[in-house]
Protein backbone atom coordinates (compact mmCIF):
# COMPACT_ATOMS: atom_id res chain seq x y z
CA UNK A 1 0.00 0.00 0.00
CA UNK A 2 1.87 2.92 -1.02
CA UNK A 3 0.43 6.47 0.27
CA UNK A 4 2.64 9.00 -1.11
CA UNK A 5 3.95 9.90 -4.20
CA UNK A 6 7.42 9.55 -3.20
CA UNK A 7 7.66 5.98 -4.26
CA UNK A 8 7.66 7.79 -7.95
CA UNK A 9 11.02 8.41 -7.02
CA UNK A 10 13.77 5.68 -8.41
CA UNK A 11 15.28 6.83 -4.65
CA UNK A 12 12.71 7.18 -2.19
CA UNK A 13 14.72 8.44 1.08
CA UNK A 14 11.53 9.37 3.14
CA UNK A 15 9.12 7.31 4.69
CA UNK A 16 5.06 8.58 4.18
CA UNK A 17 5.57 9.38 8.58
CA UNK A 18 8.30 11.19 8.10
CA UNK A 19 6.87 13.40 5.73
CA UNK A 20 3.95 13.72 7.76
CA UNK A 21 6.00 14.44 10.58
CA UNK A 22 5.17 11.61 12.86
CA UNK A 23 8.76 9.54 12.10
CA UNK A 24 12.45 11.04 12.09
CA UNK A 25 12.90 12.68 8.69
CA UNK A 26 16.29 11.33 8.71
CA UNK A 27 16.45 7.64 9.73
CA UNK A 28 12.52 7.56 9.32
CA UNK A 29 12.24 6.14 13.08
CA UNK A 30 9.06 6.43 14.95
CA UNK A 31 9.39 7.97 18.49
CA UNK A 32 6.88 9.56 21.10
CA UNK A 33 10.29 12.03 21.83
CA UNK A 34 10.17 13.35 18.41
CA UNK A 35 12.10 17.09 18.02
CA UNK A 36 10.01 19.15 16.13
CA UNK A 37 11.91 22.16 14.06
CA UNK A 38 10.56 25.17 15.95
CA UNK A 39 10.43 27.14 12.29
CA UNK A 40 8.21 24.95 9.86
CA UNK A 41 6.76 22.72 12.69
CA UNK A 42 5.98 20.13 10.11
CA UNK A 43 9.38 18.25 9.67
CA UNK A 44 10.42 15.88 13.19
CA UNK A 45 14.08 14.50 14.06
CA UNK A 46 14.53 11.78 16.75
CA UNK A 47 17.67 13.01 17.97
CA UNK A 48 20.06 16.46 17.88
CA UNK A 49 22.55 14.11 15.50
CA UNK A 50 19.69 13.61 12.94
CA UNK A 51 18.36 17.02 13.27
CA UNK A 52 22.19 18.22 12.33
CA UNK A 53 22.80 15.76 9.41
CA UNK A 54 19.57 17.32 8.03
CA UNK A 55 20.71 20.93 8.76
CA UNK A 56 21.88 22.03 5.20
CA UNK A 57 18.98 20.00 3.06
CA UNK A 58 16.33 21.56 5.49
CA UNK A 59 16.87 25.00 5.42
CA UNK A 60 15.20 25.39 1.84
CA UNK A 61 12.56 23.16 2.82
CA UNK A 62 11.92 25.11 5.97
CA UNK A 63 11.73 28.26 4.41
CA UNK A 64 9.08 26.69 1.71
CA UNK A 65 6.88 25.44 4.36
CA UNK A 66 6.79 28.72 6.34
CA UNK A 67 6.18 30.88 3.30
CA UNK A 68 3.92 28.61 1.35
CA UNK A 69 0.90 29.17 3.70
CA UNK A 70 1.00 33.10 3.76
CA UNK A 71 -0.36 32.41 0.42
CA UNK A 72 -3.50 32.49 2.25
CA UNK A 73 -4.89 35.21 3.81
CA UNK A 74 -6.93 34.70 6.87
CA UNK A 75 -10.21 35.89 5.77
CA UNK A 76 -10.28 33.04 3.08
CA UNK A 77 -9.73 30.54 5.56
CA UNK A 78 -11.92 31.37 7.47
CA UNK A 79 -14.40 31.51 4.42
CA UNK A 80 -13.68 28.35 3.20
CA UNK A 81 -13.72 26.42 7.65
CA UNK A 82 -16.17 28.65 9.29
CA UNK A 83 -19.15 27.97 6.16
CA UNK A 84 -19.81 25.24 8.04
CA UNK A 85 -19.35 22.90 5.38
CA UNK A 86 -19.44 19.08 5.03
CA UNK A 87 -15.26 17.72 4.89
CA UNK A 88 -16.55 16.48 1.41
CA UNK A 89 -17.30 19.58 0.51
CA UNK A 90 -14.10 21.32 1.41
CA UNK A 91 -11.78 18.74 -0.35
CA UNK A 92 -12.52 21.23 -3.72
CA UNK A 93 -11.29 24.23 -1.88
CA UNK A 94 -8.36 22.75 0.03
CA UNK A 95 -7.08 21.61 -3.67
CA UNK A 96 -7.34 25.31 -4.37
CA UNK A 97 -5.52 26.57 -1.25
CA UNK A 98 -2.61 23.82 -2.26
CA UNK A 99 -2.41 25.36 -5.73
CA UNK A 100 -1.70 28.54 -4.40
CA UNK A 101 1.09 27.00 -2.18
CA UNK A 102 2.73 24.89 -4.62
CA UNK A 103 3.80 28.28 -6.58
CA UNK A 104 6.13 28.93 -3.46
CA UNK A 105 7.49 25.75 -3.85
CA UNK A 106 7.78 26.09 -7.57
CA UNK A 107 9.43 28.81 -7.47
CA UNK A 108 12.02 28.28 -4.25
CA UNK A 109 12.89 24.93 -5.90
CA UNK A 110 12.33 25.20 -9.79
CA UNK A 111 16.44 24.70 -10.09
CA UNK A 112 16.51 21.57 -7.99
CA UNK A 113 15.67 18.29 -9.76
CA UNK A 114 14.17 17.71 -6.05
CA UNK A 115 11.20 19.87 -6.16
CA UNK A 116 8.51 17.04 -6.40
CA UNK A 117 9.53 15.67 -3.23
CA UNK A 118 9.57 18.92 -1.38
CA UNK A 119 5.66 19.06 -2.72
CA UNK A 120 4.76 15.87 -0.80
CA UNK A 121 5.02 17.91 2.13
CA UNK A 122 1.83 20.60 0.57
CA UNK A 123 0.12 17.29 -0.72
CA UNK A 124 0.50 15.10 2.51
CA UNK A 125 -0.10 18.15 4.62
CA UNK A 126 -1.69 16.44 7.69
CA UNK A 127 -5.41 17.58 8.17
CA UNK A 128 -7.76 16.67 11.24
CA UNK A 129 -10.11 13.91 9.96
CA UNK A 130 -13.39 15.20 11.23
CA UNK A 131 -13.03 19.19 10.08
CA UNK A 132 -10.04 19.40 7.34
CA UNK A 133 -8.14 22.14 9.44
CA UNK A 134 -4.67 21.72 8.82
CA UNK A 135 -1.86 22.96 11.84
CA UNK A 136 -1.70 26.22 9.63
CA UNK A 137 -5.32 26.40 9.52
CA UNK A 138 -5.06 26.25 13.48
CA UNK A 139 -2.16 28.51 13.91
CA UNK A 140 -3.72 31.34 11.39
CA UNK A 141 -7.17 31.14 12.35
CA UNK A 142 -7.21 30.14 16.11
CA UNK A 143 -3.80 29.94 18.16
CA UNK A 144 -1.01 31.10 16.56
CA UNK A 145 1.05 29.02 19.00
CA UNK A 146 -0.17 25.92 17.82
CA UNK A 147 2.04 23.46 16.94
CA UNK A 148 1.07 20.24 15.31
CA UNK A 149 -2.42 18.18 15.71
CA UNK A 150 -2.66 15.48 17.11
CA UNK A 151 -1.99 12.06 16.08
CA UNK A 152 -3.56 8.15 16.45
CA UNK A 153 -0.68 6.33 18.25
CA UNK A 154 -1.32 3.51 16.90
CA UNK A 155 -0.63 4.02 13.32
CA UNK A 156 0.60 7.62 13.49
CA UNK A 157 -0.97 8.93 10.03
CA UNK A 158 -4.43 9.97 11.48
CA UNK A 159 -4.65 13.32 12.65
CA UNK A 160 -7.22 15.67 14.57
CA UNK A 161 -6.97 19.21 15.55
CA UNK A 162 -8.50 18.60 19.07
CA UNK A 163 -9.09 16.25 22.13
CA UNK A 164 -13.10 16.38 20.72
CA UNK A 165 -12.25 15.69 17.13
CA UNK A 166 -9.88 12.87 18.05
CA UNK A 167 -12.45 11.20 20.13
CA UNK A 168 -15.05 12.11 17.51
CA UNK A 169 -13.01 9.88 14.65
CA UNK A 170 -11.75 7.16 16.45
CA UNK A 171 -15.15 4.94 15.87
CA UNK A 172 -14.62 5.49 12.15
CA UNK A 173 -10.84 5.17 12.41
CA UNK A 174 -10.90 1.72 14.07
CA UNK A 175 -13.97 -0.02 11.97
CA UNK A 176 -13.77 -2.21 8.99
CA UNK A 177 -13.13 -0.23 5.73
CA UNK A 178 -15.46 -0.57 2.64
CA UNK A 179 -13.61 -2.62 -0.01
CA UNK A 180 -10.46 -2.96 2.83
CA UNK A 181 -10.39 -6.51 2.67
CA UNK A 182 -10.99 -6.46 6.06
CA UNK A 183 -8.67 -4.21 7.18
CA UNK A 184 -9.26 -0.79 9.49
CA UNK A 185 -7.88 2.38 8.10
CA UNK A 186 -5.94 2.51 11.33
CA UNK A 187 -4.29 -1.00 9.72
CA UNK A 188 -3.75 0.25 6.44
CA UNK A 189 -2.20 3.26 7.50
CA UNK A 190 0.51 0.76 9.43
CA UNK A 191 0.92 -1.15 6.06
CA UNK A 192 1.15 1.70 4.34
CA UNK A 193 4.30 2.66 6.80
CA UNK A 194 5.36 -0.68 6.50
CA UNK A 195 5.51 -0.62 2.96
CA UNK A 196 7.15 3.00 2.39
CA UNK A 197 9.97 1.72 4.97
CA UNK A 198 10.69 -1.28 2.89
CA UNK A 199 11.39 1.42 -0.11
CA UNK A 200 13.50 3.45 1.63
CA UNK A 201 15.41 1.05 3.64
CA UNK A 202 16.25 -1.34 1.01
CA UNK A 203 16.90 1.48 -1.73
CA UNK A 204 14.19 1.39 -4.44
CA UNK A 205 15.48 0.86 -8.08
CA UNK A 206 13.27 0.56 -11.19
CA UNK A 207 14.62 -3.24 -11.61
CA UNK A 208 13.57 -3.67 -7.84
CA UNK A 209 9.82 -2.99 -7.78
CA UNK A 210 9.05 -3.25 -11.90
CA UNK A 211 9.51 -6.91 -11.93
CA UNK A 212 8.63 -9.22 -15.00
CA UNK A 213 9.83 -12.94 -14.67
CA UNK A 214 12.11 -13.17 -18.15
CA UNK A 215 10.72 -16.55 -19.08
CA UNK A 216 8.78 -18.42 -21.60
CA UNK A 217 6.09 -20.91 -20.74
CA UNK A 218 6.12 -23.62 -22.83
CA UNK A 219 2.57 -24.32 -22.97
CA UNK A 220 -0.62 -22.21 -21.63
CA UNK A 221 -1.18 -23.01 -18.55
CA UNK A 222 -3.94 -21.42 -16.57
CA UNK A 223 -3.47 -18.37 -14.30
CA UNK A 224 -3.34 -19.80 -10.22
CA UNK A 225 -6.14 -18.03 -8.37
CA UNK A 226 -4.24 -15.77 -6.41
CA UNK A 227 -0.79 -13.17 -6.53
CA UNK A 228 0.53 -15.63 -3.50
CA UNK A 229 0.54 -18.54 -5.51
CA UNK A 230 1.89 -16.64 -8.56
CA UNK A 231 4.85 -15.53 -6.78
CA UNK A 232 5.28 -19.02 -4.90
CA UNK A 233 5.70 -20.50 -8.42
CA UNK A 234 9.15 -21.07 -8.85
CA UNK A 235 8.65 -20.77 -12.39
CA UNK A 236 8.11 -17.38 -12.17
CA UNK A 237 11.44 -16.73 -10.86
CA UNK A 238 10.38 -14.29 -7.92
CA UNK A 239 13.71 -12.98 -7.12
CA UNK A 240 15.09 -14.57 -4.32
CA UNK A 241 15.55 -11.44 -2.07
CA UNK A 242 11.54 -10.51 -2.19
CA UNK A 243 9.28 -10.35 1.03
CA UNK A 244 5.77 -10.15 1.25
CA UNK A 245 6.32 -6.46 1.72
CA UNK A 246 8.25 -6.08 -2.19
CA UNK A 247 6.27 -8.69 -3.72
CA UNK A 248 2.70 -6.44 -2.64
CA UNK A 249 4.64 -3.08 -4.44
CA UNK A 250 5.27 -5.31 -7.62
CA UNK A 251 1.71 -6.18 -8.40
CA UNK A 252 1.08 -2.62 -9.01
CA UNK A 253 2.90 -2.75 -12.63
CA UNK A 254 2.01 -6.44 -12.64
CA UNK A 255 -1.53 -6.23 -12.33
CA UNK A 256 -1.92 -4.88 -16.09
CA UNK A 257 -0.66 -7.84 -17.86
CA UNK A 258 -2.17 -10.44 -15.57
CA UNK A 259 -5.57 -8.80 -15.22
CA UNK A 260 -5.41 -8.40 -19.19
CA UNK A 261 -4.80 -12.21 -19.21
CA UNK A 262 -7.11 -13.65 -16.26
CA UNK A 263 -9.90 -11.56 -18.71
CA UNK A 264 -8.83 -13.73 -21.66
CA UNK A 265 -9.68 -16.57 -19.51
CA UNK A 266 -13.20 -15.38 -18.53
CA UNK A 267 -13.74 -14.38 -22.36
CA UNK A 268 -12.81 -17.80 -23.05
CA UNK A 269 -14.79 -19.66 -20.62
CA UNK A 270 -17.54 -17.61 -21.92
CA UNK A 271 -16.69 -17.83 -25.37
CA UNK A 272 -18.96 -20.93 -26.93
CA UNK A 273 -18.18 -21.46 -30.43
CA UNK A 274 -16.24 -18.13 -30.61
CA UNK A 275 -12.64 -18.55 -31.28
CA UNK A 276 -10.51 -18.16 -27.96
CA UNK A 277 -8.16 -15.45 -26.94
CA UNK A 278 -5.83 -17.58 -25.26
CA UNK A 279 -4.73 -19.30 -28.38
CA UNK A 280 -4.14 -16.85 -31.02
CA UNK A 281 -1.04 -16.56 -33.09
CA UNK A 282 -1.93 -13.09 -33.05
CA UNK A 283 -3.65 -10.60 -30.83
CA UNK A 284 -4.46 -7.24 -30.94
CA UNK A 285 -5.41 -5.20 -27.50
CA UNK A 286 -7.05 -1.75 -27.41
CA UNK A 287 -5.86 -0.08 -24.31
CA UNK A 288 -8.72 2.22 -24.24
CA UNK A 289 -8.35 5.55 -21.98
CA UNK A 290 -4.96 4.35 -21.14
CA UNK A 291 -2.76 6.48 -18.92
CA UNK A 292 -0.24 7.26 -17.06
CA UNK A 293 -0.83 4.17 -14.63
CA UNK A 294 0.09 1.56 -18.08
CA UNK A 295 2.83 4.05 -19.74
CA UNK A 296 4.75 4.94 -16.39
CA UNK A 297 4.77 2.14 -14.49
CA UNK A 298 7.40 -0.28 -16.43
CA UNK A 299 5.97 1.85 -19.30
CA UNK A 300 5.40 -1.32 -21.95
CA UNK A 301 7.88 -3.76 -20.73
CA UNK A 302 4.35 -5.02 -18.82
CA UNK A 303 2.58 -6.09 -21.33
CA UNK A 304 5.42 -8.71 -22.44
CA UNK A 305 4.19 -10.82 -19.87
CA UNK A 306 1.74 -11.58 -22.06
CA UNK A 307 3.68 -12.79 -24.93
CA UNK A 308 5.70 -14.94 -22.27
CA UNK A 309 2.57 -16.21 -21.03
CA UNK A 310 0.89 -17.33 -24.39
CA UNK A 311 2.97 -19.58 -26.21
CA UNK A 312 1.29 -19.64 -29.80
CA UNK A 313 1.43 -15.88 -29.51
CA UNK A 314 3.25 -14.80 -32.57
CA UNK A 315 2.51 -11.00 -33.04
CA UNK A 316 1.18 -8.68 -30.20
CA UNK A 317 -0.09 -5.33 -30.98
CA UNK A 318 -1.16 -2.84 -28.11
CA UNK A 319 -2.76 0.48 -29.26
CA UNK A 320 -2.52 2.91 -26.65
CA UNK A 321 -5.68 5.23 -26.99
CA UNK A 322 -6.62 8.34 -24.77
CA UNK A 323 -6.45 12.03 -25.88
CA UNK A 324 -4.55 12.65 -22.58
CA UNK A 325 -1.81 10.01 -23.33
CA UNK A 326 0.37 12.66 -24.22
CA UNK A 327 0.27 13.86 -20.38
CA UNK A 328 1.26 10.82 -19.10
CA UNK A 329 4.16 10.49 -21.58
CA UNK A 330 5.83 13.86 -20.74
CA UNK A 331 5.94 14.00 -17.05
CA UNK A 332 8.42 15.58 -14.80
CA UNK A 333 11.21 13.84 -15.62
CA UNK A 334 10.94 14.29 -19.22
CA UNK A 335 9.31 12.27 -21.49
CA UNK A 336 9.46 8.88 -20.93
CA UNK A 337 10.86 7.16 -24.11
CA UNK A 338 10.44 3.68 -22.83
CA UNK A 339 6.94 4.24 -23.94
CA UNK A 340 7.60 4.73 -27.12
CA UNK A 341 10.54 2.66 -27.99
CA UNK A 342 10.43 -0.67 -26.12
CA UNK A 343 12.19 -3.30 -27.75
CA UNK A 344 11.12 -6.76 -26.52
CA UNK A 345 13.47 -8.96 -24.71
CA UNK A 346 16.27 -11.31 -25.81
CA UNK A 347 13.71 -14.47 -25.32
CA UNK A 348 11.18 -12.89 -27.38
CA UNK A 349 13.58 -11.65 -30.12
CA UNK A 350 14.91 -15.16 -30.49
CA UNK A 351 11.94 -16.82 -30.28
CA UNK A 352 10.94 -14.16 -33.55
CA UNK A 353 7.66 -13.09 -32.03
CA UNK A 354 6.72 -9.26 -32.61
CA UNK A 355 5.16 -6.84 -30.46
CA UNK A 356 3.96 -3.93 -32.21
CA UNK A 357 3.10 -0.77 -30.15
CA UNK A 358 1.62 2.74 -30.94
CA UNK A 359 -0.07 5.60 -29.52
CA UNK A 360 -3.09 7.39 -30.32
CA UNK A 361 -4.26 10.36 -28.60
CA UNK A 362 -7.47 10.36 -29.66
CA UNK A 363 -11.05 8.94 -28.49
CA UNK A 364 -11.26 5.66 -29.23
CA UNK A 365 -14.44 5.99 -31.81
CA UNK A 366 -12.65 8.79 -33.08
CA UNK A 367 -9.49 6.22 -33.80
CA UNK A 368 -11.55 4.19 -35.37
CA UNK A 369 -12.96 7.06 -37.65
CA UNK A 370 -9.35 8.54 -38.23
CA UNK A 371 -6.71 7.43 -36.28
CA UNK A 372 -3.89 9.32 -35.33
CA UNK A 373 -0.52 8.38 -34.43
CA UNK A 374 1.98 9.47 -32.17
CA UNK A 375 5.98 9.14 -32.51
CA UNK A 376 8.71 10.78 -31.18
CA UNK A 377 9.93 11.37 -34.95
CA UNK A 378 6.96 13.02 -36.45
CA UNK A 379 4.73 14.18 -33.92
CA UNK A 380 1.19 13.52 -34.98
CA UNK A 381 0.65 11.49 -38.12
CA UNK A 382 -2.52 10.14 -40.23
CA UNK A 383 -2.65 6.93 -39.37
CA UNK A 384 -3.54 3.49 -41.86
CA UNK A 385 -7.06 2.49 -41.17
CA UNK A 386 -7.73 1.34 -37.60
CA UNK A 387 -8.84 -2.24 -37.38
CA UNK A 388 -10.78 -3.32 -34.88
CA UNK A 389 -9.04 -5.06 -31.56
CA UNK A 390 -9.33 -8.63 -30.33
CA UNK A 391 -9.48 -7.48 -27.21
CA UNK A 392 -10.17 -3.88 -25.57
CA UNK A 393 -9.25 -3.07 -22.03
CA UNK A 394 -10.74 -0.09 -20.17
CA UNK A 395 -8.72 0.46 -17.00
CA UNK A 396 -10.16 2.17 -13.90
CA UNK A 397 -12.49 4.72 -16.23
CA UNK A 398 -14.79 5.47 -13.72
CA UNK A 399 -17.01 5.60 -16.68
CA UNK A 400 -20.18 5.22 -15.14
CA UNK A 401 -19.81 8.44 -12.65
CA UNK A 402 -23.24 9.80 -13.03
CA UNK A 403 -22.48 13.05 -14.61
CA UNK A 404 -25.03 12.77 -17.58
CA UNK A 405 -26.33 9.81 -19.21
CA UNK A 406 -24.27 10.34 -22.14
CA UNK A 407 -20.63 11.31 -22.13
CA UNK A 408 -18.00 10.90 -24.39
CA UNK A 409 -17.65 7.11 -23.33
CA UNK A 410 -21.38 6.14 -24.88
CA UNK A 411 -19.83 6.19 -28.68
CA UNK A 412 -17.39 4.05 -27.94
CA UNK A 413 -19.14 1.31 -26.15
CA UNK A 414 -21.58 1.59 -28.77
CA UNK A 415 -18.60 0.39 -31.29
CA UNK A 416 -17.17 -2.13 -29.23
CA UNK A 417 -20.48 -3.83 -27.88
CA UNK A 418 -21.97 -3.38 -31.68
CA UNK A 419 -18.96 -4.99 -33.30
CA UNK A 420 -18.72 -7.96 -30.40
CA UNK A 421 -15.13 -6.66 -29.03
CA UNK A 422 -14.83 -8.06 -25.95
CA UNK A 423 -13.81 -5.61 -23.52
CA UNK A 424 -12.91 -5.72 -20.14
CA UNK A 425 -13.75 -2.77 -17.91
CA UNK A 426 -12.23 -2.28 -14.55
CA UNK A 427 -12.58 0.42 -11.27
CA UNK A 428 -11.02 1.22 -8.49
CA UNK A 429 -13.53 1.35 -5.92
CA UNK A 430 -16.76 -1.40 -5.75
CA UNK A 431 -19.22 1.41 -5.74
CA UNK A 432 -17.13 2.77 -9.26
CA UNK A 433 -17.80 -0.45 -10.68
CA UNK A 434 -21.37 -0.58 -9.48
CA UNK A 435 -21.97 2.34 -11.45
CA UNK A 436 -19.63 1.33 -14.32
CA UNK A 437 -22.19 -1.96 -14.30
CA UNK A 438 -25.13 0.30 -14.36
CA UNK A 439 -23.28 2.35 -17.34
CA UNK A 440 -22.56 -0.62 -19.65
CA UNK A 441 -26.65 -1.91 -18.99
CA UNK A 442 -27.84 1.23 -19.89
CA UNK A 443 -25.70 0.75 -23.63
CA UNK A 444 -27.11 -2.57 -23.76
CA UNK A 445 -23.48 -4.29 -23.20
CA UNK A 446 -23.78 -7.78 -22.56
CA UNK A 447 -22.35 -8.12 -19.90
CA UNK A 448 -20.80 -12.01 -20.13
CA UNK A 449 -17.92 -11.15 -16.88
CA UNK A 450 -20.00 -10.21 -13.99
CA UNK A 451 -18.37 -7.82 -11.98
CA UNK A 452 -16.40 -9.56 -9.52
CA UNK A 453 -13.09 -8.30 -6.74
CA UNK A 454 -10.27 -8.45 -9.30
CA UNK A 455 -7.84 -11.51 -7.92
CA UNK A 456 -5.10 -9.87 -10.20
CA UNK A 457 -5.56 -6.24 -8.54
CA UNK A 458 -2.98 -4.00 -7.06
CA UNK A 459 -2.32 -4.59 -3.65
CA UNK A 460 -0.39 -1.82 -3.43
CA UNK A 461 -3.45 0.34 -2.37
CA UNK A 462 -2.65 4.02 -2.54
CA UNK A 463 -4.02 6.85 -0.08
CA UNK A 464 -5.56 9.56 -2.02
CA UNK A 465 -3.75 12.60 -1.77
CA UNK A 466 -4.54 15.47 0.45
CA UNK A 467 -7.57 13.48 1.65
CA UNK A 468 -7.75 12.46 5.15
CA UNK A 469 -8.53 9.02 4.16
CA UNK A 470 -9.69 6.83 1.71
CA UNK A 471 -7.74 3.93 0.22
CA UNK A 472 -8.11 2.90 -3.56
CA UNK A 473 -6.68 -0.27 -5.65
CA UNK A 474 -5.60 0.07 -9.38
CA UNK A 475 -7.94 -2.37 -11.02
CA UNK A 476 -9.85 -3.28 -8.03
CA UNK A 477 -12.65 -4.96 -9.72
CA UNK A 478 -13.54 -6.24 -12.97
CA UNK A 479 -16.41 -6.84 -15.53
CA UNK A 480 -16.31 -7.45 -19.01
CA UNK A 481 -18.51 -7.16 -22.07
CA UNK A 482 -19.01 -9.09 -25.57
CA UNK A 483 -21.34 -8.19 -27.75
CA UNK A 484 -25.10 -6.19 -27.56
CA UNK A 485 -27.99 -7.68 -25.43
CA UNK A 486 -31.22 -8.60 -26.89
CA UNK A 487 -33.51 -5.65 -27.05
CA UNK A 488 -35.92 -7.16 -24.96
CA UNK A 489 -34.23 -8.18 -22.15
CA UNK A 490 -35.15 -6.24 -19.13
CA UNK A 491 -32.44 -3.78 -17.39
CA UNK A 492 -31.88 -4.06 -15.00
CA UNK A 493 -30.88 -0.32 -13.98
CA UNK A 494 -30.74 0.43 -10.05
CA UNK A 495 -30.73 4.00 -8.69
CA UNK A 496 -27.73 4.88 -6.69
CA UNK A 497 -28.21 8.42 -7.38
CA UNK A 498 -29.22 8.49 -3.60
CA UNK A 499 -25.90 8.61 -2.52
CA UNK A 500 -23.55 11.62 -2.35
CA UNK A 501 -20.34 10.12 -0.77
CA UNK A 502 -19.78 9.18 -3.86
CA UNK A 503 -19.44 11.95 -6.31
CA UNK A 504 -17.53 13.63 -3.87
CA UNK A 505 -15.56 10.38 -3.61
CA UNK A 506 -15.07 10.66 -6.78
CA UNK A 507 -14.11 14.08 -7.57
CA UNK A 508 -11.95 13.64 -5.07
CA UNK A 509 -10.27 11.03 -6.92
CA UNK A 510 -10.40 13.62 -10.38
CA UNK A 511 -8.66 15.54 -8.04
CA UNK A 512 -5.67 12.92 -7.23
CA UNK A 513 -6.03 12.16 -11.58
CA UNK A 514 -5.35 15.66 -12.51
CA UNK A 515 -2.40 15.81 -9.77
CA UNK A 516 -1.12 12.53 -11.43
CA UNK A 517 -1.33 14.33 -14.91
CA UNK A 518 0.61 16.88 -13.96
CA UNK A 519 3.21 14.63 -12.82
CA UNK A 520 2.73 14.90 -9.06
ZN1 LIG B 1 16.56 9.88 13.46
ZN1 LIG C 1 11.82 23.58 9.67
ZN1 LIG D 1 -10.81 19.20 13.69
ZN1 LIG E 1 -4.44 4.81 13.68
ZN1 LIG F 1 9.85 -10.91 -23.93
Amino acid sequence: MNSVSIFTFNQAKHTNLAILGTACFVCQKISDELLRCGQCKRVSYCSTECQAADHEGHDKVCEALQRAPKTTPSFLRRMIFERGNTPYDLEPDIYLLYAEEEKVFDDLFKDMHMGRIHRDFLLYEPRCAVCLRSADDMRDLYAPEFTSLLHCSDCRAAFACSEEHRAQYLDEHSRELEDGESFTECELNKRAYEHSLEIVTRGWTKGETFFYPLRLKPEYTPLPSSWDEWFADPFNLCPPNSSPVLNRIRTKQLSIPMTILYGMELFDKAAGDLPLLTSRTELEIAVVGANEFELKFGGLACFEEILHSLPSLRRLTVRLINPEIICGLIGSEGLNREAMDWEPCALCKEKGVEFVHSIHPQLFHEYMEKPIRFNLKEGMIQDAPAQLPDIAVVFNSGMGLKYEERSHWSPTLEILAEHGVPTLCTAFLKREAEEDTDYLNMHRCNIVIERHKNPWRSEALTKMVMMRKYFFTYNGFIQGFRGLRERDEELELVDRSESPVITKELLAMMLNATLTFRGL
